[in-house]
Order: structure tokens, then sequence, then C-alpha cells
């Protein structure tokens, strides 16, 4: 295995630094203990200490460390195509149903609100994000979305051919779903920025504190790391896809998967003028996508699934500079100056879950690919439930037992392994759009 690449991203390189945050020594109490310090551990502690919850939030490394300070830093107000408003519906009912796309749809303003409305530094860009269609059926499953978002209030536009080429200066495209409530931040500025915000409304977080073990304490648990432990009635593990050994029922339930990042060499304000133009960052709608956007810097970032396995980085490397060079020709040659990975929980059906693992012993998990948006509207919906404001039976999701996923192993091999599949389908059923 090679080393973690967390120190050689992109935005670790331009972020501004962290808060200084200490390691948990000794015996803390709290009425909530949180594990794992991303977006969702974060969003959820912010909203428990704003109802006047005593929060304590421990990470095994620094805030934004896993998923959360790697991705691409799209904000994206919807799920995948499968996922379309009805598809939810049709899966947990109307009330539930509707309340969750209220959710997803709001999700995108909730993320920019936050943002702006706490001042944080973090190059956040509310300029639509766009899927544009690599074929005529795509841009029908776009007219579908688009019109059930629409029907629910939410402004979600269909692009034609035209308007599609002007707003991101690529030839090729039938048309694009575009959600002008969507955008681009900087993921890992946005996670230092949160533990701020935090911090600022009395959240104790504790860094280099990975939690080791789970007991019960009472009516409660006991939360152990090496240096200490936090007492509470009630803890949450906030862990994602790094969950591993410490409740192995919640790892055998998700699919970790590697997705690989580069940030290209910087490109100068007229090839910023032309391509990408808006600024609206593109995931098309490919089996295996195409995805990307410009840094506040001037680079080109996206990213995706490598065969044939996640530690791979040089061949990883040259792979997205010819998919990128072939995508978007404007560029000349392409160099990864920055590229690294990082793991996201997959759960079969995309959807994300609150598991109840015991009393008092609670997993949200699997926001998937789509957590910059989403954790800050789940995560305020956890708030709510945990603070006693919001009854199981009107929670956006079902609570649940952890299933384990079946054959995993051959599951967590499934996306590299049908990537050249993938790759063959999007090259016979990609279309040249009519003149
Ligand atoms: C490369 C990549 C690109 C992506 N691009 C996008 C995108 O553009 N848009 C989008 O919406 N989504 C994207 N995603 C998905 C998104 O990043 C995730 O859905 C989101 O960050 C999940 O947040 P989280 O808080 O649940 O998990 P994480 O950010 O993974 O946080 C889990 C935290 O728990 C900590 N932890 C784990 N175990 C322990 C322990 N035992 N003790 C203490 N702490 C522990 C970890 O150190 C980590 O900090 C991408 C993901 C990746 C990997």
């Amino acid at each position: 295995m090679t080393q973690d690449t967390f120190s050689q991203s992109l935005w670790s390189a331009i972020s501004p630094p962290g808060p200084e945050l200490p390691r948990l020594l000794g015996e803390e109490t709290a009425d909530i203990v949180l594990v794992g310090a991303g977006f969702l551990g974060m969003n959820t502690a912010l909203g428990l200490a704003r109802a006047g919850l005593k929060v304590v939030l421990l990470e095994a490394s620094e805030p934004g460390f896993g998923a959360s300070g790697r991705n691409t830093g799209f904000v994206v107000p919807t799920l995948k195509k499968a996922l379309s408003p009805s598809n939810v519906v049709a899966r947990f009912g109307t009330r539930r149903g509707e309340a969750f796309n209220r959710m997803i749809g709001g999700s995108g303003e909730r993320l920019f609100s936050l943002i702006r409305d706490n001042g944080i530094a973090c190059d956040s860009e509310q300029t639509g994000w766009m899927q544009p269609a690599h074929s005529r059926a795509a841009l029908a499953a776009c007219a579908t979305q688009v019109r059930e978002w629409r029907a629910r209030g939410f402004d979600v536009q269909l692009l034609d051919r035209g308007e599609t080429e002007a707003r991101t200066g690529m030839t090729g495209y039938h048309g694009a779903m575009l959600i002008p409530s969507g955008g681009q931040i900087n993921p890992l500025a946005w996670a230092r920025g949160l533990a701020r915000l935090c911090l600022s409304e009395g959240v104790r977080i504790f860094a280099g504190s990975p939690v080791i073990r789970l007991a019960r304490d009472g009516a409660g648990w006991r939360v152990h790391t090496p240096g200490g432990s936090v007492v509470a009635p009630r803890a949450v593990l906030t862990t994602n896809a790094l969950v591993g050994k410490l409740c192995s029922r919640v790892d055998r339930a998700i699919i970790p998967t590697y997705s690989f990042q580069i940030a290209t060499q910087k490109f100068d304000a007229e090839i910023q003028a032309r391509l990408l133009p808006a600024r609206s960052p593109i995931a098309d709608s490919r089996r295996h996508l195409f995805a990307a956007r410009w840094s506040s810097d001037g680079r080109i970032v996206g990213g995706g699934l490598v065969y044939p396995g996640p530690f791979r980085l040089a061949r990883t490397r040259r792979r997205f500079e010819k998919r990128f060079a072939r995508f978007l020709p404007q560029l000349g040659q392409v160099r990864a100056e920055y590229a690294w990975f990082g793991t996201v929980a997959v759960t079969l059906d995309a959807l994300p879950r609150l598991f109840r693992l015991d009393r008092g012993l609670w997993a949200p998990i699997g926001c998937n690919g789509r957590g910059v948006a989403l954790t800050a509207a789940y995560g305020h919906e956890l708030a709510q439930f945990f603070a006693g404001n919001t009854a199981e039976e009107d929670f956006v999701v079902p609570v649940t037992q952890p299933e384990p996923i079946p054959m995993r192993a051959m599951a967590t091999a499934g996306p590299y392994l049908w990537l050249p599949y993938s790759e063959y389908r999007d090259r016979i059923e990609t279309e040249a759009p009519a003149e």
C-alpha cells in the first residue's frame, strides 16, 4: 500500500491552516459524543451545539482528513439519476420521500447560506452545477429530473445544445441539466472553516484522537482513545468509509470505494474564459462520468474511479492526464501537478442511512458521492433528531440496522471491474448531436 495522499492534494497546498486542536487526554463527559470530524460529524455537531447540547467530537487525524478534505468540491443538490424525486417517493412513501426530496433539493442553498452567513473563506462559487448529456437518451433522463424537481418548486433547468456549449465551451453534448443552487467550493478550506465554527459554538473537538473502543458505561457509552475517554449517554459514529474495525457491522454494510483526483498545471485567463466560462462544475451523464472544474488558482480539477485498483498513483496520474487532454483539447498538453485519492462509503442504493447499533449508539453514513451539499442538510436533520426535535417516524430516512452487503468482496471490486465495460458502453452510446 502506498502512503496516504492527504498532504499531496491541491487542497492541502492552497487551504488556510485549520485551528490548533488538542488531543484527548484523561476523561471528559458530554451529552453526546461524535466520532469523526468530516463534514457529516461537524455539521451534526454544529446543530447539536446550537440546540444547547454539550458536544464532544473526536477525530483520528484532523478535521477534513477523510473524504471531506479530498473531494472535488462539487456542490450537487440532487442524487444520481436512478434516484429522481419520484423514485425516492417509490422507496420511502410520500411523506418521508417528499421530506427527503426537500432536504436534497435545498441542500445546495443550505450549504452556501451556511458559508455566507458565517463568513467562511473557502472559494465558494454558487455558479450552478451541470450535468451535460452525452446522448439523446441521457438528455431525456435529464428532462425527467428537471420536470420532477420543478414540480416540487425547485429551480432546475434544462439547457439546449447551444446553451450548454456557451456555458461549458465544449462541443458534443446534446444539452444539460443545470441546478443554479449548486456550484463549487474548496472542500478542505470548508472543513477547516466548519471546525472553527463548531468551536465558536462550543463544540469541543479533539484531533489526533482515534477511537479504538466503544464500551457500555451505565446507561450510556464510554468512547476510548489512546489518551483518554469520553462518557456520554449517546455516541454517534460519523466515520464514513474509514470505520474499519471500530464497528465491523457498519463496515460490512458499505462498500469503501477509492476515487482519485488530479489538479493540472495552471492555465491563463484566456483559456479560463473559453473553457467552463460560467465556472459551473460539470459531471456528465456517462457511466464513467467525465467531471471537471476550475480551482481558484486556475487549474482544472477532476477525477474518478481508476482501474485496476487504488494504489497506482503514477499510472492514475497518466491516465487522467490523457483523459483531460482528450475531453478538453483546448488545454493542449495536460500535466497533473497534484494527484491524490480518497475513500467514499457507497451504499448499494446510493441512499444515506441512519443505523441504530444499540441503545444510545448510532451510525449515520452513506452520503456516497454527494456529501458536500448533502452533509450540510443531513447533518442539520440529524442534529434535530438527536436533540429530540424530530420523531423517529418523521426522520428523513428510516432508522435501520446495518445489513451486510452480500458477496462484499466482489461488490467492492465491482466498480473497478465494470469500468472497461462502462467505458465501452459510453463509447457506443455517445452520439454527435444533430446539426
Ligand atoms: C475523491 C473524492 C471526490 C468526491 N467528490 C465529491 C464531490 O465533488 N461532491 C460531493 O458532493 N461529494 C463528493 N465526494 C463524497 C464526499 O466527499 C463524501 O460524501 C463526504 O465527504 C462524506 O463526509 P463524512 O463526514 O461522512 O466522511 P469523511 O469526510 O470521510 O469523515 C470521516 C472522518 O472520520 C474520521 N475517523 C474515522 N475513523 C475514526 C476513528 N476510529 N476515530 C476517530 N475518527 C475517525 C476520519 O479521520 C474522517 O475525518 C467525493 C469523495 C471522494 C473521496
